[in-house]
């Protein structure tokens, strides 16, 4: 079970006093925002042209969560490319969203699905970067003693972000319901593709929890619904609902 107890007030007002501004809490809206991602549908239809083609597909998610949304040219983007290099200030930042949503949202998990994790992973950069990828460091605090499952990216050649659950290796695991963190969703090829490694292991319950959901003002259904984005992010509100929990 995640580090819990006060230290989480601290994560809250952290977030609260450096990023509502500009992060923007993800919607769940029928017909307005896709039901499986949060993403811009084209008008009408329940789900993003990207989770309708891999609807029905063997080992995707069973369970989505996520935080803010970010796009080109915000101050949320940045924050999302800056945290990987060396932007101090979006660490700490990413740190906190990602910390206070695992454990302030634990029991939602339960909630939602039945079970709590027994396990965590995270979807691993592609394949050649080297070192500690930081969700992964950010994470281990977080989920302290909950075993972590070790997925690997692959080489291949076919398009990077197209479903396929062979862009990713998981290692044999008892785990029977696994965390998956990722940090930006832009199809949900990389996590969906992820989560179908880690299914064809055994696993048999993936909850996702995504930092950013990624949008893309080229479309102009997007580009509205962004510019209505008006409120300050509210950490409290539940990435797996989108309303109190
Ligand atoms: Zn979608
Ligand atoms: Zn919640």
């Amino acid at each position: 079970m995640p580090s819990r107890a006060a230290a989480l007030d601290t994560f809250r007002d952290h977030i609260v006093s450096t990023g509502s501004a500009f992060l923007r809490n993800v919607r769940w809206t029928p017909n307005v925002t896709c039901r499986t991602c949060t993403g811009i549908p084209n008008p009408g239809y329940a789900d993003c042209y990207k989770c309708h083609g891999r609807a029905g597909s063997a080992g995707l998610a069973d369970t989505l969560g996520f935080m803010t949304y970010a796009w080109p040219d915000s101050q949320a983007g940045r924050t999302m490319r800056a945290y990987k290099a060396n932007g101090a200030a979006s660490y700490e930042l990413v740190s906190s969203l990602l910390t206070y949503a695992v454990a302030a949202h634990w029991d939602c998990i339960a909630t939602r699905t039945g079970s709590h994790p027994d396990a965590w992973a995270y979807v691993p950069s592609l394949a050649g970067r080297n070192g500690q990828h930081p969700l992964a460091r950010i994470a281990s605090g977080v989920l302290g003693r909950i075993p972590h499952v070790q997925v690997t990216a692959n080489n291949y050649d076919d398009d990077a972000r197209a479903f396929n659950a062979s862009h990713f290796t998981a290692p044999p695991t008892t785990a029977s319901h696994v965390l998956l963190l990722d940090d930006t969703w832009t199809t949900g090829g990389h996590l969906q593709s992820a989560s179908a490694a880690l299914k064809a292991q055994g696993v048999l319950r993936i909850t996702g929890l995504v930092i950013a959901r990624w949008l893309d003002p080229s479309w102009s259904t997007t580009k509205t619904f962004i510019s209505e984005l008006a409120q300050d992010f509210d950490p409290t509100l539940c990435p797996y609902t989108g309303t109190p929990c």
